[in-house]
């Protein structure tokens, strides 16, 4: 592909800052940037107003209006995570977890040092929870009171199958916990089909705002039991929507301006055509990204049936002259930012989509990519073909990962 104006492989943002092709925090709009140039009191009448704005729409995200209310956590994504876990289960409740990633141990560690009981179903990186598993244990630990699960686990980028997975759950009269963190806002998670107590997300995934700000969507039944569980002050949830019932406000400093991004951020979000249209321009960019890394010899880790439209694992090529810090500095050199792999199955990195990217971004990604790899003398689509091609790739540590 020729370069063109359009497909220039130098990255730029709006604000004239590089790419970051990265899983959160992520690239966002000129607007949502400039929400935060104010300076505002946290009890002023017009930031309770705006806040109350930001909660009441979220739950529209899952279908949720009227049963489910909006719980915001200060802090990343993982304080919204661990309060949801604290805070719904209860001291002599059983978790089982399920895990495929990084994200899911962390809510096993979680669990541990709150001193939740916990077990685990594990299964490889690429691989989803296998169901019928699931269902059986469940079936032969009638103690187990909660399931936890994540919608997209940012590890690899796999899809896991959270609607099976809340039908086994509601099936065997069970409460599911779900971490969409990296899904919300793009993946759809219907909670009138695939019921949940709570969901888990932040503000600087696909919503598309900055960091600073988790939240929990909560099923009002369920948060309404909750009382007296938690395990920090900070991280009860129910105390914290107590407190916002009483008086609109949360009970410790708020992240104002990242709250104030974060209403721009949804603004933009529903003016895109909430998830289908976010989930749709993210798709889009998977496709250009996934289709034109094949092409140039890369492979996926995951078939592109796994594959969520959110951040994709590519194997680390195994040419004798592909090191993947050139390869790292090059892109960002030229203005897009990638991210090291984490993964124990594979050496790998990754290129996430989301964030205010588009295809040509993407596209403009992709001739970076080709001009560092003609820097570093690498053809892998003629190394692919001699080796013939899929062979197996090793095990063992990341080389790039940090
Ligand atoms: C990003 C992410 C989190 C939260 O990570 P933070 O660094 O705390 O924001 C949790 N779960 C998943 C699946 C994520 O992608």
């Amino acid at each position: 592909m020729p370069p063109s104006a359009a497909h220039q492989a130098t990255g730029r943002s709006e604000t004239g800052d590089p790419l970051l092709l990265t899983p959160g925090p992520l690239t966002t709009s000129k607007s949502v940037k400039q929400a935060m140039v104010h300076d505002w009191g946290s009890r002023d009448a017009a930031f309770v107003a705006l806040n109350r704005e930001v909660m009441e729409r979220l739950p529209e995200i899952v279908h949720g209006e009227g049963r489910y209310v909006t719980v915001p956590m200060q802090g990343s994504g993982t304080f919204a995570v661990e309060a949801m876990l604290t805070t719904f289960t209860p001291k002599d409740g059983l978790v089982l977890v399920l895990v495929n990633g990084a994200y899911g141990q962390r809510a096993k560690r979680i669990l541990d040092i709150a001193g939740r009981r916990a077990i685990v179903h594990e299964t490889p990186e690429d691989t989803p929870p296998d169901l019928a598993a699931v269902d059986r244990i469940l079936a032969e630990a009638p103690e187990i009171s909660h399931v936890f699960a994540v919608h997209c686990e940012t590890t690899s980028g796999i899809l896991n199958p959270i609607d099976d997975v809340a039908a086994i759950v509601a099936r065997r009269g069970r409460r599911l916990l779900v971490d969409a963190m990296s899904a919300f806002g793009a993946l759809p998670l219907d909670s009138r089909k695939s019921p949940f107590d709570a969901v888990a997300a932040s503000a600087n995934k696909c919503l598309e705002g900055v960091p600073g700000l988790g939240f929990v969507v909560c099923r009002r039944e369920a948060l309404a039991q909750t009382e007296g569980r938690a395990t920090t002050l900070t991280l009860d949830l129910f105390d914290q929507n107590r407190n916002f019932e009483k008086t609109g406000q949360f009970r410790f400093t708020p992240p104002i301006h990242v709250i104030v991004a974060f209403h721009q951020a949804l603004e933009e979000f529903w003016a895109e055509g909430g998830v289908a249209g976010r989930g749709g321009r993210y798709a889009g960019n998977a496709r250009v990204l996934i289709e034109g890394m094949r092409a140039l010899g890369f492979e996926t880790l995951l078939s592109d049936a796994l594959q969520a439209p959110i951040i994709a694992t590519f194997h680390m090529p195994r040419h004798p002259r592909f090191v993947f810090q050139r390869f790292y500095d090059s892109l960002k050199a030229r203005g897009y930012v990638i991210y090291p792999g984490k993964l124990t199955v594979a050496d790998s990195f990754r290129i996430g989509c989301i964030g205010r990217l588009g295809a040509d971004h993407m596209r403009g990604a992709l001739e970076a990519v080709r001009e560092t790899l003609a820097e570093m003398d690498v053809d892998l689509s003629r190394a692919a073909a001699a080796s013939g091609a899929a062979s197996d790739h090793g095990r063992g540590r990341p080389a790039g990962s940090r």
